[in-house]
């Protein structure tokens, strides 16, 4: 069931030493039906600076972003994920996404509250309609654990009430008298981070309207809770296919022997996966490691859809890179690994100009009846068209 040559681990860890030598002392006690409970994992979760500090020993920046961290986007950590942070490692990746710094307190003159224009695309509240076909649905603002560079932190993570059935039947009338829309995507938040029922409810609401195509579900929870991904959500989602997902991962650290088996537990169950990704300095920034974490990605049944050019998000100009960063990435994928391992780097265009793709230039010249291209080893190569 589980391929210990898929995990960063050496071979021969198992999930209880990674709750022994990873995640210290405190961890060292649970028994595994606790661990291995979803429920245990967000009750759990590492929330205060003292609970922090009895962990790990965080540097002054650390110290000082999570005192000043509160209400919208608070620390919050399953202690599965922190269990993958390397305790003598400060610039650890798993580490960087999850520990408040106070970074996050400085302000570019071009940060934006609401940098993808989400707000301004909003015909009722909770729905963004961007694009002609398709709408996104904001069910929760509750994450199992913060991404310190949220895109959506100006309104994720104050663990409010999940949409209300009032306002999910607004957004279903507008869905509803919308013919052209085929597809939904429902986010939050995490929407895997509602009940099971509840989930289905919207589920079965959506499956109702004869125009809607299929449904998407974009969610962190598969990398960051991997035991929510049990045999009673599977059951529920695959009575309402065409079910997509596309689950969030930042690092190649992340796939370890329980995500395989959420995985494969959501692959087998007939969701097609893709995974996104949000470029991150000093995380995914190293094409090396962007790479490994695409191929280990494939290996789990997951297909990679996008990267992300990091949003301007108030507070998130410590985890940007220059777009050419991006740009040289997809460089080093194309053609130099499997065709399903690169996906789609785009820049979510500030203000509500919605993903647009960027990345390498193949096409060198157009001339009348002749194309001039380079490929993948920078040789040139020549193409005729009809006239
Ligand atoms: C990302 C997004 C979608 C889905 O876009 P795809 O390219 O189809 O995956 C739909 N609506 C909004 C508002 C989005 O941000
Ligand atoms: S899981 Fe998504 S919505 Fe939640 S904090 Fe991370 S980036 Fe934001």
């Amino acid at each position: 069931m589980i391929e210990p040559s898929l995990s960063t681990e050496p071979p021969g860890s198992n999930l209880a030493r990674n709750i022994e030598t990873q995640a210290g002392e405190n961890y060292r006690d649970v028994d595994l039906s606790k661990w291995n409970d979803w429920k245990w994992q967000v009750k759990n979760r590492i929330t205060t600076l003292d609970e922090i500090k009895s962990l790990i020993s965080l540097t002054p920046e650390e110290e000082e972003g999570i005192k000043r961290s509160g209400g919208r986007l608070a620390m919050a950590i399953t202690p599965y994920f922190f269990s993958l942070i390397d305790k003598t490692d400060p610039d650890c990746p798993i580490r960087k996404q999850a520990v408040p710094r106070i970074d996050e307190f400085k302000i570019e003159n071009y940060d934006m509250v609401d940098p993808c224009g989400e707000d301004s695309h909003s015909p009722v509240q909770g729905l963004v309609h961007r694009y002609p076909d398709r709408v996104l649905l904001i069910v929760t603002d509750s994450c199992a654990m913060y991404c310190r560079y949220c895109t959506r932190r100006r309104m994720v993570g104050e663990e409010q009430q999940p949409m209300s059935i009032e306002m999910f039947e607004e957004a279903y009338r507008y869905i509803k008298s919308k013919r052209g829309i085929r597809d939904v995507l429902i986010s939050g938040g995490d929407p895997l981070m509602l009940k099971t029922e509840h989930l289905e409810y919207y589920l079965k609401r959506l499956r109702s309207i004869s125009h809607i195509d299929i449904i998407r579900i974009g969610t962190r929870v598969p990398a960051a809770l991997p035991m929510r991904i049990d045999e009673e959500l599977i059951n529920m989602l695959k009575r309402y296919h065409p079910v997509y997902m596309s689950i969030h991962f930042s690092h190649p650290k992340e796939i370890t022997p329980e995500v395989e088996k959420s995985c494969g537990l959501l692959a087998d169950s007939g969701i097609p996966l893709g995974s996104q990704t949000v470029l991150l300095k000093g995380v995914n920034d190293k094409p090396s490691v962007m790479k490994k974490l695409m191929q280990r990605l494939l290996s789990i049944r997951v297909r990679p859809y996008y990267i992300y050019q990091c949003d301007l998000a108030v507070g998130t100009s410590h985890f940007r890179t220059p777009v050419s960063a991006g740009i040289n990435i997809i460089e080093k994928l194309r053609g130099h690994t499997t065709g399903y391992a690169v996906p789609t780097f785009v820049i979510d265009a500030p203000g509500g100009g919605g993903k647009t793709p960027v990345g390498p230039t193949y096409l060198i010249s157009q001339a009348k009846g002749k194309v001039t291209l380079r490929n993948y080893e920078g040789k040139i190569f020549e193409y005729f068209e009809p006239a």
